[in-house]
């Protein structure tokens, strides 16, 4: 049942990081934090509309960032304000008719779906439910000169988490409230508490950190990496290759790893005929065991006429994540007489990696003639083959 929107409010700046860009745009493990923390609301079946409020002058890089990760069909992208609260406010602007509002911070990529369908659970039951975890350090209270002035019971004290899980109505009028009363909150049950609403607490997690300081980045990239490793089975290991060939001819642009290679031809195809990514996603499919990429994008399809190979690359991506699996590793080899494709490496591990959602250190990319001999040889065509690792994990 998908009763629930997500608003998640990213419209920090990134200072406290000294970053230029704002932190929800760093990179965690190769891809962006507040991919991360879509990704992770795309898996919770609640979860219908997905809201996105980044500020006004990183709307189209938002927008284009969630094409390049094939999110785009699932988010919505609004202006946010200076405020968490403003931010809020332009979500809900947008906001269909779901009866439940979960609003999660952009940067706490580490969130589960189980938790998160916890949350929602919470709050179909009492109206408004929010992660926290208990305070675990003793906690002081200090005056101006450093002075402790008394140790405080830690025992009622909880620390905020998201997702903040809250009836639409009921957060259109704390809003309502707020706006009339100019009250700012710094979390969205305070705005419920400021009119006397009652908020639940559900147990949240130490993994689900929020990343605001440098050391807060290199403590989600641990997690994350155990995370990966840590669920991998031995036996979940399935290998798998592909190997593609297109025909050379004049009038076509040559595209090889999404990245247009000036050449005097290029390859034919229904596609964009991507030789290199057509490879790769039928070594990916062939470790999944999922036939390959003519069964899932065929040639009589016109939806794939010239389509880019990157985008049938995240499709692939998508069934390896929705099965679970994860890439250890990938090696490519074009086959080409011509041109010379190693200036381009650089460019075309960018789109892989970042398609698969990998690091680059993942995917090796190499090309060798084959001394004028056969098709490739004779410049009659261009040919490609991959191998990749994959790991399932049990989760
Ligand atoms: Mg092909």
């Amino acid at each position: 049942m998908s009763d629930t929107a997500a608003i998640i409010p990213a419209g920090g700046s990134g200072i406290r990081m000294g970053l230029d860009t704002p932190k929800q745009f760093f990179a965690l493990g190769g891809i962006p934090i507040l991919i991360h923390t879509i990704r992770v609301f795309t898996q919770s079946p609640s979860i219908g509309q997905i809201i996105v409020a980044v500020p006004e002058q990183y709307l189209q890089s938002t927008i284009d960032l969630l094409d390049k990760y094939a999110l785009q069909d699932r988010c919505t992208v609004v202006a946010g304000g200076t405020h968490r609260q403003d931010s809020v406010r332009a979500g809900l602007k947008v906001l269909e008719n779901n009866p439940l509002v979960a609003v999660h911070d952009a940067v706490r990529p580490l969130i589960s779906p189980e938790l998160i369908e916890q949350t929602i659970g919470k709050a179909r039951v009492t109206g408004a439910a929010m992660l926290a975890i208990p305070v675990k350090d003793t906690l002081k209270k200090v005056n101006e000169q450093g002075g402790i002035i008394k140790t405080i019971d830690r025992s009622t004290l909880w620390q905020a988490q998201t997702p903040q899980v809250v009836r639409a109505d009921l957060l259109r009028k704390a809003f309502a409230a707020a706006d009339n009363d100019g009250f700012v909150g710094t979390d969205e049950a305070s705005l419920l508490e400021h009119i006397g609403l009652p908020v639940t607490v559900v147990e949240g997690s130490e993994r689900n950190i929020k990343i605001t300081r440098p050391e807060d980045l290199l403590v989600a990239e641990a997690l994350l990496h155990h995370e990966k490793s840590g669920n991998i089975d031995m036996h979940g290991l399935r290998i798998g290759q592909g190997f593609d060939a297109h025909r050379l001819v004049g009038g076509r642009p040559l595209i090889l790893g999404g990245v247009n290679i000036p050449h005097s031809k290029g390859l034919l195809g229904h596609s964009d005929a991507d030789v290199l990514v057509h490879a790769l996603c039928d070594a990916i499919l062939g470790a999944m065991g999922q036939g390959d990429i003519g069964r899932h994008f065929p040639d009589s399809d016109p939806q794939y006429k010239g389509a880019d190979s990157l985008v049938l690359l995240s499709k692939v991506m998508d069934l390896a994540q929705a099965g679970n699996f994860s890439m250890i590793n990938a090696d490519i080899t074009v086959i080409a007489q011509e041109p010379k494709l190693v200036p381009y490496f650089e460019d075309m591990l960018d789109n892989l990696a970042r398609t698969c959602g990998v690091s680059r250190n993942v995917i090796n990319i190499k090309a060798t003639t084959t001394e004028k001999m056969g098709f490739t040889g004779r410049g009659e065509g261009i040919a490609a083959q991959a191998v990749v690792l994959l790991v399932k994990s049990c989760s």
